[in-house]
């Protein structure tokens, strides 16, 4: 069934997304999924991701605006129509995800040819994993301070630093990475590089627990690496330009080279009627509850509402400005989600105390481990509090805060 405002061809195209993820979804393996690429910690999990992620990138579902000589498929404008089919068959989701999200379109706005040839087609198909290397222990929402030095020595740069937060460091073959050249000015000093992670010299990665016991994201300690200058990204004092360009990607302003497939809202709306239903309250069911009913109505009128909002952004009548939306619902859909899983746990009640790896625990402890994630969630591609301070000021156009 095609959506009112495909063409011809895009209806053509989306009835092929949806008969081949039918035809080719991946049986369930026999360990657990994560909730999100940035929760990916096994060997097992990352090979069976990235064997989906190649399937689908050979398929024409990943990397389908790309141009052809960049491993893509030279299909403009087709993308989000591969993503949203991909999110609606509820298929897993793509693992390379800062890869396709942030770095591939970075690359490909502010990346020389060789660049480009070199790094997309592996990136696309997933045989090489990609992390972002901006926060530091001193720079997070203040990312402009971050410190991790970068100096010149003829052709190459010397890298010293300490990054942290870095998700799928542990399995990253490269890392988008922001560096000082110079402290003589906050924004002009930055330089924006693709460095080497995987076996080199100098480059320790640690991994960080996280509440849940899953680990994910990593610190990245930097000592006197070197990084050749032929992977500099656009010009020496250019770093906060080609950074502004990820964040524009990673705040959803603009569709990056596909990450589709992982749960839906409305999947996780449902889960949670399906759990109100089968827990016992004495001899009825939570759902029998008229404020747990309510409390459930309550939640799936807001992911309605994100999806009607979702739909507005492609009408482009309807985009005054193209931060709105993907701001909004950044905001919106991490803290629907933390609402949710919190009614998850309510619901559950003391069965909510029962985790991962306990038979016994409803949905095999997926609330309390949802409730728990959800939290990093609201922090994670810029906090809620600085989102709200750009919705503010750079969409609203209210005063800037001190
Ligand atoms: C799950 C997860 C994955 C992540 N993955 C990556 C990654 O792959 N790569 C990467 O580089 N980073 C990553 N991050 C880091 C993330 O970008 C930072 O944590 C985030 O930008 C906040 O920075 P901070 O942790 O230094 O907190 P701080 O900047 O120290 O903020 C602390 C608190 O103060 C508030 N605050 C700060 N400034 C203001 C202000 N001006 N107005 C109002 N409130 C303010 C914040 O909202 C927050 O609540 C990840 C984080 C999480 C949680």
């Amino acid at each position: 069934m095609s959506e009112k405002r495909d063409t011809q061809e895009q209806a053509e195209f989306r009835e092929y997304c949806r008969r081949w993820l039918e035809e080719n979804r991946p049986p369930a393996p026999s360990f657990r999924l994560p909730i999100s690429p940035i929760e990916v910690s096994s060997e097992e999990q990352r090979q069976y991701l990235c064997a989906w992620q190649k399937k689908c990138h050979a398929a024409g579902l990943v990397g389908t605006d790309y141009p052809k000589e960049y491993g893509g498929h030279g299909h403009k404008g087709f993308q989000a129509i591969a993503s949203q089919e991909m999110g609606r068959a509820g298929v897993p989701f793509m693992i390379n995800v800062i890869g396709l999200g942030m770095a591939a379109p970075t690359i490909l706005v502010h990346g020389t040819e060789d660049q480009k040839r070199r790094f997309l087609p592996p990136l696309l198909s997933s045989d090489e994993i990609w992390c972002q290397g901006f926060s530091e222990p001193g720079a997070g929402s203040d990312l402009a301070s971050a410190a991790t030095s970068v100096v010149r020595e003829g052709d190459n740069w010397i890298v010293n630093g300490h990054k942290v937060w870095t998700s799928l460091a542990h399995f990253a073959s490269w890392m988008i990475l922001l560096g000082r050249h110079t402290k003589a000015d906050k924004y002009s000093g930055l330089t924006y590089f693709i460095a080497p992670i995987r076996d080199a010299k100098g480059v320790t990665v640690r991994p960080l627990v996280k509440i849940t016991g899953e680990t994910g994201f990593n610190e990245v300690l930097f000592e006197d690496v070197v990084i050749p200058d032929s992977l500099r990204l656009d010009e020496v004092g250019k770093g906060w330009t080609v950074a502004m360009t990820t964040l524009t990607y990673e705040r959803g302003a603009a569709e990056g080279a596909g990450s589709g497939g992982g749960t839906s809202v409305e999947e996780y709306v449902n889960e949670l009627i399906a759990l109100a239903k089968r827990t016992k309250r004495g001899a009825a069911t939570a759902w029998d509850d008229a404020v747990v009913r309510d409390k459930v109505a309550q939640i799936a009128i807001r992911a309605e509402g994100l999806r009607q909002n979702a739909r507005r952004m492609r009408i482009g009548a309807l985009v005054d400005h193209p931060m709105r939306i993907p701001l909004q619902s950044k905001v919106l859909i991490t803290e629907l989600i933390q609402d949710l899983s919190a009614l998850g746990v309510e619901i559950a009640g003391p069965h909510a105390s029962r985790y991962l790896g306990d038979p016994g625990a409803p949905d095999g402890g997926h609330w309390p481990h949802a409730y728990m994630n959800s939290y990093g969630m609201t922090i994670a591609a810029g906090s809620n509090e600085i989102q709200r301070n750009i919705l503010g000021e750079r969409v609203l156009g209210l005063p800037k805060s001190k």
